[in-house]
């Protein structure tokens, strides 16, 4: 949006007066570009009535106009950066603005929420060229009647001011900007060290993990720091930063031990969180993982379409194979057997389980029970057996919050204690204490980890009702409706912000389009090419505002949780297990 447009502000306000008392869908007449003083306007669409969504409108500051130094917008990551600070300003500055100005949504000014992370959003973004910023506008009226001079006010004289005072470059923000940056290029230079350092995360010293309570993403005021043990320390690079020190996690099999209520599953969440990159002051901006950590949880109710599950579960009662394995209504043992595999199949390196949420029957199996049970009467061969293949076969390493079961101090590379929140490596007399007192278990795992699902996808058709694409709602992090089908997100971890579902919605609509079978991991670097080049309006039949980017693990845990997906080319089990 680069041409000036024909139409100026002083038109615009000219126009809403004239509009005042008449019937609200005069307002449709408005819609198009209009060149304000200091930015370009856009009405793109008129809301039906003063109850309706908010009408859509965008913004644009070129940065000849917004004056942001180059600095600030030269690399794709700094243009998502600014966004993000620019998002932030905006969403603190619309009360000082936003007045009840008629009926219903009259005068209202919706932005799309933010949280604790830095991502790439419909809402604000920065490119090349200049900044666009897109929002809800309550246009105003009493009733069905338009109020013309509370919409000249709203949106040629209190809007304008609102976008000068935070879109535009300002000196005193500097320090708050280059913050901004700072964190996010530091904790993007410790991911990629994670690598080379044989790491799959990293915990900085003095971090904060907690957070203030299961509905408050706040760090827990007077939490006691993170402070890594000293067998486990490394140092690494920030260019920001200087060099940072902290615990890293090896590659391999890692086990967090410790009493209830230590903080080990605190630990485990602030890992599995590392994937995004988070704000200043957050605690855990110096707390990374590498990019294909997923976290995997037991999630019995969840439908499953033609996994392949058989490395944990096979040859089930009455012989049925598990190797196309479908269910409406899985159990906690093969929802969690699906959740692995599937998330390998997505390209999953890191795979996080925690006792809390994981199903037993999958995770052990001790002496005792091998015993009384045989192995030919026990279709689950327990992680414990596969976890070391899944690292030797795939490279795909696991930490593993355990205070259970000791037994897995033999297949453990490491075994981090927490005590009173206190990280401490306890590895040597865990080894020691298995040595000693062997759990004495048969292997059951066999040679080798086994086959990992590929599959190809044939995409459902949404129910559109009348409209003209079908319904897209999100339930904070609960539940995504996509047409008629509601999809449970609460199993979905590593989804952070709402507008992440409703992105991989669209997106899962667009390609829904092409009414053909896709292998799934073609289906989600497609996808993906999009999202990595931030080209959102190209998922969506009209430009939004309100999407957030997402992981490709998060993309395929939604298609993999839709109840019409079908495989195609292979017959399927459907049976509650
Ligand atoms: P576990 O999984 O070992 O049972 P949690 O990780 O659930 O323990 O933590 C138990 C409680 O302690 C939680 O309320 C959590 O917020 C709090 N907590 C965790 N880590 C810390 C810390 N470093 N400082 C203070 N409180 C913490
Ligand atoms: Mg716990």
């Amino acid at each position: 949006m680069t041409s000036q447009p024909a139409l100026t502000q002083k038109f615009l306000a000219q126009q809403l007066e004239k509009l005042d008392g008449r019937s609200y869908s005069a307002y449709k007449g408005l819609k198009g570009d209009y060149a304000f003083a200091d930015f370009n306007f856009t009405l793109a669409h008129v809301q039906g009535d003063p109850f309706a969504a908010p009408s859509r409108v965008s913004i644009w500051v070129s940065h000849g106009q917004g004056q942001w130094p180059q600095d600030y917008w030269h690399s794709p990551t700094r243009c998502v950066v600014l966004a993000d600070f620019l998002h932030r300003q905006i969403m603190q500055a619309i009360p000082q603005v936003e007045q009840n100005r008629g009926s219903g949504k009259s005068g209202r000014l919706i932005m799309a929420p933010t949280s604790q992370v830095v991502l790439a959003r419909t809402a604000v973004q920065v490119t090349s060229e200049g900044i666009e910023l897109r929002l809800g506008v309550g246009l105003p009226a009493f009733g069905r009647r338009i109020a013309g001079q509370a919409a000249r006010h709203l949106l040629t004289e209190d809007l304008p001011q609102l976008v000068t005072s935070t879109l535009y470059y300002q000196p005193s923000w500097r320090s708050a900007v280059d913050q901004h940056m700072a964190t996010v290029e530091d904790a993007n230079a410790l991911r990629a060290q994670l690598s080379e350092h044989n790491l799959v995360a990293f915990i900085a010293n003095g971090s904060v993990l907690p957070r203030c309570s299961g509905v408050d993403p706040q760090p827990l005021p007077k939490a006691v720091p993170f402070k890594a043990p000293r067998a486990l320390e490394v140092t690494l690079l920030t260019p920001h930063g200087g060099p940072i020190t902290g615990l890293g996690i090896p590659t391999g099999v890692t086990l967090i031990v410790g009493g209830g209520y230590h903080g080990k599953s605190t630990v485990l969440k602030a890992i599995a969180h590392g994937a995004y990159n988070h704000i200043p002051g957050d605690g855990r901006e110096r707390v990374v993982a590498d990019g294909a950590t997923v976290k995997i949880r037991a999630e019995d109710g969840r439908s499953v379409t033609g996994v392949d599950i058989s490395p944990f579960i096979d040859r089930l009662p009455q012989g049925l194979s598990t190797r196309v394995f479908s269910t409406t209504n899985a159990s906690g043992s093969t929802s969690q057997a699906a959740n692995i595999l599937e998330a390998i199949e997505a390209g999953a390196k890191v795979l996080l389980i925690d006792e809390d949420t994981a199903a037993t029957n999958l995770m052990i199996r001790d002496r005792n029970m091998q015993t009384l049970i045989a192995k030919d009467k026990e279709p689950i061969t327990p992680f414990i057996d596969k976890v070391r293949q899944l690292y030797s076969d795939h490279g795909i390493s696991t930490v593993l919050v355990m205070g259970g079961s000791g037994d897995y101090f033999e297949v453990a590379d490491h075994v981090i204690a927490l005590d009173n929140y206190l990280a401490q490596d306890v590895t040597v007399q865990a080894k020691a204490i298995a040595a000693q007192h062997p759990s004495e278990r048969q292997g059951e795992g066999g040679q080798h980890f086994g086959t990992i699902t590929q599959r190809h996808l044939q995409l459902p058709q949404f129910d559109t009702g009348r409209k003209k694409s079908a319904k897209v709602k999100t339930q904070r992090l609960t539940t995504l409706t996509l047409g008629l089908e509601d999809i449970d997100l609460r199993g979905i971890e590593q989804l952070i912000e709402p507008n992440q579902a409703r992105a991989i919605a669209h997106a899962i609509l667009t390609w829904q389009q092409q009414k053909r079978p896709h292998l799934l991991q073609d289906l989600l670097d497609d996808i993906m090419t999009w999202v990595g080049r931030q080209d959102f309006d190209a998922l969506t039949p009209y430009p939004m505002a309100d999407l957030s980017e997402f992981r490709r693990h998060e993309l395929a845990a939604i298609i993999n949780r839709l109840r019409s997906l079908r495989v195609i080319s292979e017959p399927s089990i459907d049976r509650p297990w």
